[in-house]
């Protein structure tokens, strides 16, 4: 790597539109990131320490823009590390991380700001204040309250040991479900013990063996191997070998979460107690949707009040199912049954083979579907600009402007997987602007995804999933590139983390109806639309055993919020079986007496925050893109008039409002689950 020369200019030190990906090197990263925390320190030692009466200007707009040029470099930077990493870029990030995620930390526990910030509260300008920037002094002022500001020497010593010894904890949590997992290998040696698995699993389990120098197929714990055997292969008593192998993971040796999540739960309580709230969940959800933890919990309550009979119905067809291949004789379904004979139900009742549907969702036609779709509902148009600079060919850019004309902002599009980026699916801001009419930046976005690239002469034919997935990136970036606000801190998806995915989510309803998906459904050799013989079944095979996936997320959800509320380890002894008999009414089959799942349950306990207290979010974000997308549905899925609703309501408005008052103004009421019970089949 050449060091770039003096003459150049560290491309990270201003904020440009377009950004100069081809110019931004791995020798850039440290130098800049030096300058700008001592620049960002300054201004915060200068905010702190400023003399004279505050103001909004002075205090409170100095505070959103603090660290701007700190965020959009570190922004470049990090996604520069997951669509385009090297081994220089990559040790140049990790070596400025710890710096820079100090100085946000440290943020609201500096006392001298911390006095600014009440100062202006106290003052009779904040008490005129108004709207959005009312709600930002008081978001402000409540946020810096929940990372501790308020408490004294001593206290802030405790916040710190419980924060550093939770970082420990949670990353050895992870690390245990790591390796207990990849402890685990079943290799198989004769064929016959293969039977049932389709030749993909096959392929990857002989590969996988001849990875490690083994003969025959092997598995792992991993999710494409486990939801392989427990799907598809026949023989009972392997696929209870590994479900009892996944089941226990964590739980025993030098690998025992038990312990740890105990603790873990502990210090968290500790942790809101310390703060001064009841429970970690009533600290988790004070700045979401729900607020507290009792209002998530009635929220699952009355979905699973609505779910239960139908849940209980499903198991009794998939057992009778199962006795119409077995006899009546047929044992009763166990845990490692389920999976395994509801594929074979959903083969009988509905012949439907995902795959069918590929040839009607080649990438070009179904975004250009999509960009056809957000001008009818929205008015904006999107054009691909050619030639701004990317960090791989494969990158796309494209402008946004409104119907007037205005320019909105722009976004890339890195669609395929490659070896030097990330997996999976997400939405990122880069830069964080606004409307380009008085001489302000353009919002700028990216999406990406790992979607199945082009084969042999032929262009990249979607699953209908990968298709959802792109509609679902793209809402992320319309919250991002339509917010119109004045606060930085408010703008686009800076929302609370259960309204997050209504943006995102209401998009993909789009591809389930049939007058949208024929515009960008189209079969890439004829350009026919989708046989209305496939779309019913696609349709019907939607609701299949919907009851069964939702009981399973709400017992998470409970599980979740039990253990940050009502557990107490004098009287409840043992997290992992207090757990389990929370999550028994959720199962369609008995659980085994060690069932140990969230020993393994990282998305609860592999950090130090993650979803804990959090899980409910799903369905909660479920409720909401399934009841808005009703008002589409009743006005025609392509109005205007909905869309320019939507777009003012929720789309250009980020954080500005409540989120709840926002909804109300859209919908007209509170959120009603009867949208989402509908679409799931279930009312
Ligand atoms: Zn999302």
């Amino acid at each position: 790597m050449m060091m770039p020369s003096t003459s150049e200019p560290n491309p990270l030190l201003s904020i440009e539109f377009p950004i100069p990906f081809d110019r931004v090197r791995a020798a850039h990263v440290e130098p800049a990131m030096a300058e700008l925390l001592a620049a960002a320190r300054q201004r915060l030692a200068a905010l702190a320490g400023q003399p004279g009466p505050r103001t909004f200007e002075n205090t409170m707009r100095a505070l959103d823009v603090l660290a701007e040029p700190l965020d959009y470099a570190m922004g470049v930077v990090r996604h520069l590390e997951s669509v385009a990493t090297y081994p220089e870029l990559r040790a140049a990030f990790n070596a400025v991380q710890p710096a820079v995620s100090a100085f946000y930390t440290g943020i609201p526990l500096d006392a001298g700001l911390w006095r600014s910030i009440q100062a202006f509260a106290a003052a009779p300008e904040a008490a005129a204040l108004a709207g959005e920037r009312r709600r930002f002094l008081h978001k402000t002022v409540e946020a810096f309250r929940r990372q501790g500001a308020e408490l004294d020497a001593a206290g802030k010593l405790r916040l710190e040991a419980i924060d550093v010894e939770l970082t420990t904890l949670t990353t050895k949590f992870s690390e245990n479900v790591l390796d207990s997992t990849n402890a685990f290998e079943l290799v198989i040696k004769d064929e016959a013990q293969l039977a049932g698995l389709p030749p993909s699993a096959r392929d990857a389990a002989r590969e996988s063996a001849a990875r490690k120098g083994l003969q025959g197929w092997r598995f792992t714990l991993h999710a494409p191997d486990y939801f392989a055997v427990m799907t598809y292969l026949d023989d009972a008593a392997i696929r209870r070998q590994v479900y009892h192998a996944h089941s226990v993971r964590a739980t025993s040796g030098a690998w025992d979460n038990r312990a740890l999540t105990a603790r873990i739960l502990e210090l968290r309580a500790q942790k809101a107690h310390l703060l001064g709230f009841a429970d970690f969940a009533d600290f988790a959800l004070e700045d979401r949707m729900a607020h507290n933890g009792a209002r998530a919990l009635a929220f699952l309550e009355e979905l699973k009040a609505k779910t239960e009979a139908r849940f209980q119905e499903e198991n009794r067809e998939l057992e009778g199912f199962r006795r119409s291949l077995e006899g009546t004789a047929a044992p009763a379904l166990e845990p490692w049954d389920v999976a395994y004979y509801a594929e074979k139900q959903r083969a009988a009742l509905y012949a439907f083979d995902e795959e069918a549907l590929r040839p009607y969702f080649p990438l070009a036609s179904v975004v250009a579907g999509m960009f056809d779709l957000v001008q009818r509902l929205y008015g904006i148009r999107v054009a691909e600009r050619p030639g701004v600079p990317g960090w791989d060919p494969q990158v796309r850019y494209y402008d946004v402007h409104d119907e007037d004309g205005t320019f909105l902002g722009g976004f890339y599009a890195d669609w395929y997987p490659r070896e030097n980026k990330r997996g999976g699916a997400w939405m990122d801001a880069l830069i964080t602007g606004g409307p380009v009419a008085d001489g302000t930046l353009p919002h700028v976005g990216v999406i990406c995804g790992n979607l199945t690239p082009p084969l042999a002469g032929r262009p990249a034919l979607l699953t209908h999933r990968e298709a959802e997935t792109i509609f679902h990136e793209f809402g992320h970036l319309l919250h991002h590139l339509l917010s119109r606000v004045e606060m930085r801190g408010f703008a686009g998806t800076n929302v609370a983390w259960d309204f997050v995915e209504l943006p995102s989510q209401i998009m993909e309803n789009w591809c389930w109806e049939r007058a949208s998906l024929d515009l960008f459904a189209r079969h890439w050799e004829t350009g026919a639309t989708i046989p209305d013989e496939l779309f019913q079944k696609m349709k019907r095979a939607r609701t299949f055993r919907a009851a069964g996936a939702q009981m399973r997320r709400l017992g998470f959800g409970y599980v979740d919020l039990l253990l940050h509320t009502r557990y107490r380890p004098e009287t409840d002894g043992d997290p992992v079986a207090y757990a389990r008999r929370i999550l028994e009414p959720f199962t369609p089959t008995p659980l085994p007496p060690d069932h140990a799942m969230i020993a393994a349950f990282t998305h609860l306990f592999g950090s130090p925050m993650g979803y804990g207290a959090g899980y409910y979010s799903y369905k909660w974000a479920e409720v909401l893109d399934a009841d808005a997308f009703t008002r589409f549905r009743e006005s025609g899925i392509f109005s205007r008039d909905v869309g320019r609703e939507f777009r003012g309501s929720i789309l250009s408005r980020g954080d500005s409002e409540d989120p709840a008052v926002l909804y109300r103004e859209f919908m007209g009421r509170d959120p009603d689950p009867h949208a989402l019970l509908e679409r799931s089949g279930l009312e």
